[in-house]
């Protein structure tokens, strides 16, 4: 399955750049020129991550999910709207945000709700099915004091522990040659190693198939390495 995930990436990579072109174009931005790398997060559904000292921007979204909404799990409305959702963030960094926009804190803010009415995202820092078929009253989102302080404290805490583990994560944890096990294909040997900013890929070798795995996935998955060289 995950290799058929990972198949999907190109065509999500295109879906995601023709939208970002097109609000690009209307914003005068260049979101699509932001890398944009595919993980197999559980829990969240897609991120921007700002360029910080010791990594480059990017956007990041969860192959696990994105890949289940091309069976129709989740409606194209959907992913369009994750897609402008992440955009939005990416927004906050680079357009002046109208001081009365800036009353609210957090990264899901008022100046990110504001980049939200922007492209016509939904001002919601959590994921609700069929969502975007509602229609939002800008108004009162940008205007109404109505944060809950503690939630957005919390997700700000939660994106703090994310950005840890997505650093556990590119921590390579094999070598060129270690021997794995895998349920199904049987003994395999690493034959490359790919680094990404927040995960690792293994190019394994299994018989005369080649299969590449993420290594969270690996790990998680008790894939063993056979033995210690
Ligand atoms: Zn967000």
């Amino acid at each position: 399955m995950l290799k058929m995930l990972h198949d999907e990436e190109p065509v999500l990579r295109a879906e995601i750049t023709a939208l970002y072109s097109v609000l690009d174009h209307k914003l005068g931005l260049r979101g699509a020129e932001v890398p944009i790398t595919f993980g197999m997060d559980e829990k969240v559904l897609g991120s921007y991550l700002p360029p910080s000292y010791d990594d480059e921007e990017q956007f990041q979204f969860s192959l696990f999910f994105i890949g289940f909404c091309m069976n129709g799990q989740i409606s194209k409305n959907d992913r369009i709207n994750l897609y402008k959702h992440e955009y939005a963030h990416y927004m906050t960094r680079h357009i002046n945000i109208p001081d009365r926009y800036n009353w609210q804190p957090g990264v899901h803010g008022s100046a990110w709700k504001y980049c939200c009415s922007l492209i016509g995202a939904i001002p919601a820092d959590y994921y609700i099915e069929e969502s975007s078929i509602k229609k939002i009253d800008y108004e009162s989102v940008l205007e109404r004091p109505s944060v809950d302080h503690k939630q957005v404290q919390l997700l700000d805490t939660y994106r703090t522990q994310r950005a840890i583990k997505n650093m556990e994560n590119a921590k390579i944890k094999y070598e060129i040659g270690d021997t794995v096990t895998h349920p199904k294909f049987g003994e395999g040997t690493v034959q490359d190693i790919e680094k990404q900013p927040s995960s690792v890929r293994l190019h394994i070798l299994f018989g005369d198939e080649l299969k590449v795995i993420d290594q969270k996935w690996l790990v998680k998955t008790e894939y063993k390495k056979v033995s210690e060289r």
